[in-house]
């Protein structure tokens, strides 16, 4: 069995799409990610991102399987589900993931709330593919498929998110947003999700210049996302959840303050794979 692990973004915008001139070469599409561990596809949120995703495994595969895990629900981590073609087609299935939503009736009634009027014209009983709903409890170790481990915790967010640790073949892949890491200390689980990973993608929406102004919001800065790699080890580090008001030339600048502050470190954007 081949254990090949790789990571490829379709949407890296935090809060809601921004397409546009200013925004061309990092993306405009909100929170999505792909990551392959063998045969298997896994997805990290569904934000706008996820359309073009599911294309692309349509054209791929005539049979379509795949666990896609919600850091949280809020609208731009949630909008690209009604788009996700696989859904639709019959024999293809869905396994979806969401550990912070018992308070609201679970995963499954999040996304009928989604698709439900007059917010959406169908509901999700629409689609013709097979579509499991799995609600677990931030902290829980899963296993979605055999040989693949995913680690999660509970991040610092209004109204909860999850952070994610994918174990395979011998590497970990870590996927954390929407979080506000505090200023006086790391909290423990969360240094332990990252510990050693190999890559870890993170929420990093603004500048430490940008957080006074923020405090509370949820997010964080891409200076504190370095501070947390340098103490947990982590091998490469991936800027992710981009402020929309943050165009080109400001990724640009930001790319090149954290690749100097903490070599190797990266800006996501939309396009880009690694091989881990
Ligand atoms: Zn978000
Ligand atoms: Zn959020």
């Amino acid at each position: 069995m081949p254990t090949k692990m790789s990571v490829r973004f379709w949407g890296v915008r935090g809060s809601i799409g921004c397409p546009g001139p200013s925004t061309v070469r990092y993306g405009g599409n909100t929170s999505c990610v792909e990551v392959r561990c063998g045969e298997h596809r896994l997805i990290f949120d569904a934000g706008s991102g996820l359309r073009m995703l599911g294309n692309a495994l349509s054209e791929e595969s005539a049979h379509v399987d795949v666990d896609l895990f919600l850091s949280h629900c809020h609208i731009d981590h949630l909008i690209g589900l009604p788009f996700f073609g696989p859904a639709f087609v019959k024999g293809n299935r869905l396994r979806l993931w969401a550990g912070n939503l018992k308070a609201a009736g679970g995963v499954k009634q999040t996304v009928r709330k989604l698709m439900s009027y007059p917010l959406f014209p169908i509901e999700i009983e629409a689609a013709q593919g097979t579509i499991e709903y799995n609600d677990f409890t931030p902290g829980d170790v899963l296993t979605p498929r055999p040989g693949i481990k995913v680690m999660t915790t509970a991040l610092n967010h209004p109204g909860g998110a999850t952070g994610y640790r994918v174990e395979y073949g011998g590497r970990a892949m870590v996927y954390i947003t929407d979080t506000e890491l505090s200023g006086d200390g790391v909290d423990p689980a969360l240094l332990d999700l990252v510990r050693d990973a190999s890559i870890v993608v993170i929420d990093t929406t603004y500048t430490d210049d940008e957080l006074p102004e923020h405090v509370g919001w949820g997010h964080s800065s891409w200076q504190q996302a370095v501070r947390l790699a340098n103490e947990a080890g982590v091998g490469k580090l991936f800027l992710y959840h981009h402020d929309p008001e943050h165009d080109d030339d400001e990724m640009d600048r930001i790319a090149e303050a954290a690749a100097r502050m903490r070599p190797g470190t990266m800006v996501a954007r939309e396009g880009l794979a690694i091989d881990l």
